[in-house]
């Protein structure tokens, strides 16, 4: 029997409270500009506070999650299935960048000489498979835990758990104190996001006010239009598609939207599904997902899985491509389809990191890797439309894969 969903009042508050944070943000940001940075700091230290959650509770929820779940043949199956979701959710993601970028043509007509890249972006080179793989594990923990790379944590805490469930009595004590660890955490949670209307206030107004106010960045944004309508076309699209998904596959519907609102808003103001993770755990709860789903899938979903990215970074090679030497032909499209749903899966969870990524892939067909420089004005902006699309895609991916642990509780 799935747990009842039970949405307080305190919640709702909550939820209006961070809405209109973040509508005062744009507001302030748009009229008083770059006096808005002084508000900066009190962004920064509530994203500090979520970050400092995340590793920790990465760590706590995957042990706790496959302690309840168990090491066999259940675990095999939702990790495969969670693996293949998550593949063919950004596959599907870039097959609609690219379309909607045959279709619009954003980069036809565009100048390519207007922009430039700085150096150190331009500079990245090509990252290989036996790279990425070797990124998987760290030889040394606690230098990842220091250094914030997730993978590692993730692969570890993977490891850890499905031996703890192995090993017997002497595992149970310790998976035991990491679910009280996991609960403990998420309670601290639930206070930070008391702060998150004035945090996510603070980040909005701060970064656009940074920009130079409301007409700067509309300037910014009309000089490269057609691509700023390209990728948010696509990113509503795919949203709209995900909803379909979940009410299609699962038994939420409008009101799981509802309270991962605050997540999302999160997202868009942070620019960081990293950061996003402890809310987007909280707001899975908050519907009544299968916590054993959420503890598995989200921590690993919001490390690996991008759906907004991936799109964006589609969009984003074709109008370098259109700019710089016409459009891609059939099988540069079909190398661009494999290299961006296999690099959508490397990008980090930490703003514009996207930017990296989309250079990987352009060295991967040949393109210069300064087209880069088209992309970076109103890159803040798209950032955080698609880390808002990132959740949301992985929220429903963890609402699907809850019927994978479900059946037979
Ligand atoms: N900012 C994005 C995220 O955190 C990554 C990116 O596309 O740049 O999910």
């Amino acid at each position: 029997m799935p747990p009842r969903v039970v949405v307080s009042h305190s919640q709702n508050r909550l939820l209006y409270a961070i809405f209109f944070g973040a509508l005062a943000g744009i507001a302030c940001g748009w009229i008083f500009g770059p006096a808005m940075q002084s508000v900066g700091w009190l962004g920064e230290l509530f994203l500090d506070a979520l970050k400092m959650l995340i590793i920790p509770l990465i760590g706590a929820s995957i042990v706790s999650g496959i302690n309840s779940i168990g090491a066999g043949y259940r675990l095999g199956r939702l990790g495969g299935i969670t693996v293949l979701y998550f593949l063919v959710t950004t596959a599907g993601a870039v097959l609609l960048g690219m379309t909607l970028a045959n279709l619009v043509q954003p980069g036809a007509g565009a100048n390519a000489r207007q922009f430039s890249a700085p150096a150190e972006l331009a500079a990245q080179g090509a990252t290989t498979l036996p790279e990425i793989l070797r990124s998987l594990i760290s030889p040394n923990l606690f230098a990842a835990v220091a250094e914030g790379q997730l993978l590692p944590i993730i692969v570890f805490s993977i490891l850890l758990g499905i031996a703890l469930v192995t090993i017997g009595e002497h595992g149970r004590v310790l998976a035991a104190a990491v679910n009280g660890l996991n609960e403990a955490i998420m309670k601290m949670v639930m206070w930070i996001m008391y702060f998150s209307p004035a945090g996510v206030f603070a980040l909005i107004a701060a970064r656009l006010g940074s920009t130079g106010g409301g007409e700067a960045f509309w300037r910014e944004l009309s000089a490269v239009g057609l691509f700023v309508f390209t990728v948010i076309t696509g990113l509503v699209i795919w949203f709209v598609v995900l909803f379909a998904v979940l009410r299609l596959l699962t038994r939420h519907g409008q009101s799981f939207l509802l309270n991962s609102a605050q997540s999302l808003i999160m997202a868009f103001g942070s620019a960081s599904s990293s950061a996003t993770l402890p809310l987007a755990i909280q707001s899975g709860l908050d519907s009544g997902v299968d916590d054993r789903a959420l503890k598995f899938v989200l921590p690993l979903g919001i490390s690996v899985n991008k759906n907004g990215s991936a799109l964006h970074i589609a969009v984003g090679v074709f109008y370098i491509a259109q700019t710089y030497s016409g459009n891609l032909d059939l099988a540069q499209q079909g190398i661009v389809l494999v290299t961006v749903t296999l690099a959508a899966i490397a990008t980090a969870g930490i703003p514009q990191a996207s930017l990296v990524t989309i250079v990987i892939v352009l060295t991967a067909v040949n393109l210069p890797a300064e087209g880069i420089g088209l992309l970076l004005a109103v890159d803040w902006f798209l950032d955080r439309a698609r880390t808002t699309v990132n959740v949301w895609g992985n929220l429903v991916g963890a609402a699907v894969m809850e019927t994978q642990v479900t059946d037979g509780r």
